[in-house]
């Protein structure tokens, strides 16, 4: 009988690009994927930090497979931000745990499986100097895949916790990822996300003259086949050259969608944030970005409640989601991390405040979002099909260049293949479709 793995993974986008890449590390040991927790020989938390709800439920899950353990055996696997974050103390706290692996440890994955399959102990696992990236991100079968191109960040923005558990930015061979994209391709892959925590600070110096992030974009969409869209994320305005939007108005292989994190709309806020830009100079961005490529859709990220935020740095955020008109955004309020600057921060508004005025700012965003769908209605567009409708089984799922979800009558086997279709009504935030063609 094969051995079983089963993931939870939590977080973050790069949490899930690395999980894939262990699961490889499984299957190409003849490992299978185990239906529950309950059946399988070893479990991987791979874990997130930035909020505390995520660690609390993290804390909850680590109770659940301690009582597992109990009834029947199974190797206990805990790495992700909550991993490097608290490293042997994780293991105090839950003594379960058979292996806390940290984010400069993540090379001896492969080892660990081995010596789990030969029933041999690791007594320590080496920590690597540097962050190493894996060979391939790629889930099997699927036809979207992420595809890391840096990692870690150096913006230190003053609440937040990831380059204290990721490290410092280090960027990857361009060889391998340019090596990844071939191979994703040659599989059916149809979406390639490049991923970053700060996409735009790619830098690579070896061999030659640097290679920044739009010479990055050259190369990829000089080798990518047509019928490939490729995204990335995360972009920091700070870094945002007119260099990349001209790279991006050259290449249409790049989807005509950003996600450009504001966090905020007062100056004030964004210093006290560590942002490094000002809402002036944000706005400026937006106008170029609007210029070169007029069909690309814009999201961001609110974060508001930090401390000492007023009622008019909140109506100045409100200002800015007018003035910008963000199609979409991921809104949530301020919550104090442990170990960032942000932490001991006077001024502190308080919880209540807090969600009233996020519940503000989600109110706008919606109004906002159905404004923009409901001037589509009537037009057509391009979906990549990504599933059978939750809702009802003989329609279909999918998702335009610009990032907006469509769904429209169809069978599964334009599952993972393109097609035109006419936006024909609203639905929520979804469009209705209809006339899909596949190509
Ligand atoms: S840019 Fe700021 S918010 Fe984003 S990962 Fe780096 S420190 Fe965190």
């Amino acid at each position: 009988m094969p051995l079983t793995y089963f993931f939870e993974t939590y977080g973050c986008q790069m949490n899930k690009a690395e999980s894939s890449a262990i699961e490889g590390l499984f299957i190409e040991r003849g490992w299978e994927g185990a239906s529950g927790p309950e059946d399988a020989d070893m479990v991987v938390i791979n874990t997130c930090s930035v909020r505390i709800t995520a660690e609390n439920r993290i804390w909850g899950r680590l109770g659940y497979f301690t009582a597992l353990k109990k009834r029947r055996p199974l190797t206990l696997v805990v790495t992700g931000c909550m991993a490097e974050r608290l490293k042997a103390g994780l293991k105090k706290r839950v003594p379960a745990v058979d292996y806390v692996v940290g984010t400069y440890q993540k090379a001896e994955f492969a080892g660990l499986i081995d010596s789990v399959q030969s029933e041999s102990r690791l007594e320590a696992i080496p920590e690597e100097p540097v962050f190493s990236f894996s060979r391939s991100y790629h889930e099997k079968g699927q036809f979207r895949s992420f595809l890391p191109i840096m990692h870690g960040c150096d913006n230190y923005c003053s609440y937040c916790i990831v380059p204290y558990v990721r490290g410092r930015e280090i960027s990857r061979d361009p060889e391998a990822i340019l090596a990844e994209m071939r191979d994703l391709a040659s599989k059916g892959v149809r979406e390639v996300t490049l991923l970053g925590q700060n996409v735009n600070s790619y830098r690579w110096e070896a061999n030659g003259p640097a290679l920044d992030f739009p010479r990055l974009l050259e190369r990829i969409a000089a080798e990518a086949p047509s019928d490939l869209w490729i995204r990335f994320l995360t972009s920091h305005p700070k870094d945002f050259s007119d260099g990349l939007l001209a790279v991006l108005k050259a290449n249409p292989v790049f989807c005509r969608h950003i996600h450009l994190c504001v966090q905020h709309g007062s100056n004030r806020i964004l210093s006290a944030m560590n942002r490094k830009y000002t809402r002036e100079g944000y706005l400026s961005l937006v106008d170029r970005i609007r210029h070169v490529l007029p069909d690309a859709s814009l999201s961001t990220d609110i974060l508001i409640g930090f401390p000492g935020e007023e009622e008019a740095d909140v109506d100045q955020t409100l200002d800015l989601m007018r003035t910008v008109g963000f199609e979409f955004a991921y809104m949530y309020h301020f919550n104090p991390r442990e170990g960032t600057a942000a932490f001991s921060l006077p001024d502190r508004v308080p919880d209540e405040v807090k969600k009233e005025r996020l519940a503000r700012v989600i109110e706008l965003q919606k109004e906002i979002t159905r404004n923009l769908m409901r001037a589509r209605v009537g037009g057509r567009a391009r979906i990549l099909v990504e599933s059978v409708s939750k809702n009802r089984t003989n329609e279909l799922l999918g998702r335009t260049e610009r990032d907006e979800m469509v769904v429209f009558p169809g069978g599964p086997e334009m599952i993972g293949r393109f097609a035109d279709v006419s936006l024909e009504s609203l639905r929520g935030h979804t469009f209705r479709a209809a006339g899909a063609v596949a190509i």
